[in-house]
């Protein structure tokens, strides 16, 4: 048996013990974790902070939402809800007779979780995917990543900590690192391994999903990968907002050196002064911006090689770019602009460049804004900048937008990704692998789990949220009627 048939085996009988914990055990186990993470989070900082280049503020910033993470999908599962009960009665007098059947949601079984290199935190050892995974009852490998090694396993040392003291299965969390092509590669492949987790490029992204369907027993991948999350600017706000506008996305463009699924990479409009006078006012901030060091060094080579590739277009004219002069590992934030004729024609414009850059479209009319739009691949966000005078003249704008992206944002920047229950941090293919699903806010339990119905059970051989008592106090559907009431 290989090192991997081991961690996977370890991983299925912890997912066998894991799995029939109370909901309130489960929900103490995560509170565990968030605490033991708070305990160590001064060492956390700062070892991420010599990993990743990433500032102290911002470091400790994404702990704490790592942490409120954490308590979020406890009160989710102590709440109960989610697990989506519904009980149809049987019904002898009906012709044929109809059953009782009653169904929720179960875990799906051990997970494998690739963590980001951009969010050491928060999409890292301990972040969504695998507080997600755990709130659902699955047991979680995760594959840390190289570029914060140390960090990986200083936060998974807090959290067998937590492992102790709530005294689940040893092996319920288990962290392996190395590469992705040997490691990460096994573990999608084993036969154990029933879900994986993904952040990263679509290059990583969709080798695991391709990894994943050609096992003997496919799998899902929810691979989060690349998005240019265009926005558009319409001509009022323009006119009326020139100033704010170009200082708010300057930042937007520039904020965490860019490092962000979420960088507005792409900035629609039609043609105008106000148009010219805003990417002037956006050049102008833009070149104010100090460049800072990206996460890794691997990172900062492919900014600037996808920058030197973007730049060398035919058609496209830079507007302007950081006044100073990056040192080694620095990003220097850009913008562009290009004729939406030129940008159709050429695929390159619509790859991801991760970094502090931003591309201009600049349409003729409305009809190649929306044409500009539709020839676009899927999006994690889309944005709206608009006055009241701008929606009412632009209602199918917007409508176009829905279908793009799994959020649409109005009068806002799409960086910034609050986690809570009314969350998409998903979108159509390639942004992710299945824009069914997000992979921020409570709703990313539902990657880990499956629909199990039961039919004809006696009532004590029912899970407790199928019982006709209620005795977790959830709201079921009962014969098509939301209520808590017992049977
Ligand atoms: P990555 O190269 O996709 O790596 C992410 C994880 O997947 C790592 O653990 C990596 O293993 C593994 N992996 C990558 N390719 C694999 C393959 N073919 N088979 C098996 N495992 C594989 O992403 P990254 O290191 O975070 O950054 C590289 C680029 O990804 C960036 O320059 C950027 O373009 C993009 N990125 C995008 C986002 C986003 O949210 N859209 C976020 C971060 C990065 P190793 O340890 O061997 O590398």
């Amino acid at each position: 048996m290989n090192d991997i048939d081991m961690v996977m085996q370890n991983a299925r009988e912890a997912f066998d013990s894991f799995k029939l914990l109370s909901s309130s055990d489960r929900s103490s186990f995560l509170q565990a974790i968030a605490a033991q993470l708070e305990a160590a989070r001064e060492v956390l900082v700062q070892t991420a902070h010599e990993e990743t280049n990433l500032p102290l503020p911002r470091l400790n910033g994404e702990l704490s939402r790592t942490t409120n993470q954490l308590a979020l999908f406890a009160r989710l599962i102590e709440e109960g809800s989610w697990v989506e009960a519904a009980i149809d009665t049987a019904d002898k007098n009906r012709t044929p007779p109809k059953p009782d059947t009653r169904k929720m949601l179960l875990p799906v079984g051990p997970v494998v979780v690739f963590g980001a290199s951009n969010f050491p935190f928060a999409f890292s050892t301990a972040g969504g995917d695998t507080a997600s995974a755990l709130a659902a009852g699955s047991s979680v490998v995760i594959k840390g990543h190289s570029a914060h090694a140390k960090t990986s396993q200083q936060v998974f040392e807090a959290m067998q900590k937590a492992i102790t003291k709530a005294g689940v299965h040893p092996y319920t969390i288990q962290h392996v690192l190395g590469s992705g092509s040997t490691v990460g590669k096994a573990l999608v492949q084993h036969p154990y391994t029933t879900g994986v987790g993904f952040t990263g490029s679509f290059s990583g992204g969709r080798a695991l999903w391709e990894l994943a369907n050609q096992r003997e027993q496919p799998i899902p991948v929810f691979a989060e990968m690349s998005s240019i999350n265009p926005v558009v600017l319409l001509q009022h706000t323009l006119q009326e907002n020139t100033t704010s506008l170009a200082k708010t996305y300057a930042a937007s463009i520039s904020l965490g050196m860019g490092q962000f699924c979420t960088n507005p990479g792409l900035l629609l409009a039609v043609k105008s002064d106000a148009l010219d006078q805003f990417l002037t006012l956006l050049g102008r901030e833009i070149e104010q911006i100090v460049p800072q060091k990206m996460l890794h060094g691997g990172i900062q080579a492919s900014y600037i090689k996808g920058l030197n590739e973007a730049l060398s277009q035919k058609g496209i004219e830079k507007i302007a770019q950081s006044a100073r002069q990056p040192a080694e590992g620095e990003a220097f934030p850009t913008v562009a602009r290009v004729n939406a004729a030129v940008f159709m024609q050429n695929p390159h414009f619509r790859e991801e460049v991760f970094g502090p850059y931003s591309l201009a479209v600049v349409c003729a009319d409305k009809a190649e804004l929306m044409a500009v739009l539709q020839s676009l691949k899927g999006q994690l966000t889309t944005t709206i900048m608009a006055t009241d005078a701008d929606i009412a003249a632009n209602a199918d704008i917007i409508e176009l937008q829905t279908t793009l992206a799994g959020r649409i944002i109005l009068n806002d920047v799409p960086t910034g990704v609050e986690v809570c229950a009314s969350m998409v941090h998903g979108g159509p293919f390639p942004s992710t692998t299945d824009g069914r699903f997000t992979s921020v806010g409570t709703t990313a339990i539902k990657r880990w789990v499956r629909p199990v119905c039961f039919q004809g059970f006696r009532d004590s051989m029912l899970p407790d949220a199928l019982k006709n008592s209620n005795p977790l106090h959830i709201w079921r559907i009962v014969n098509n009627e939301y209520t808590k009431n017992a049977i």
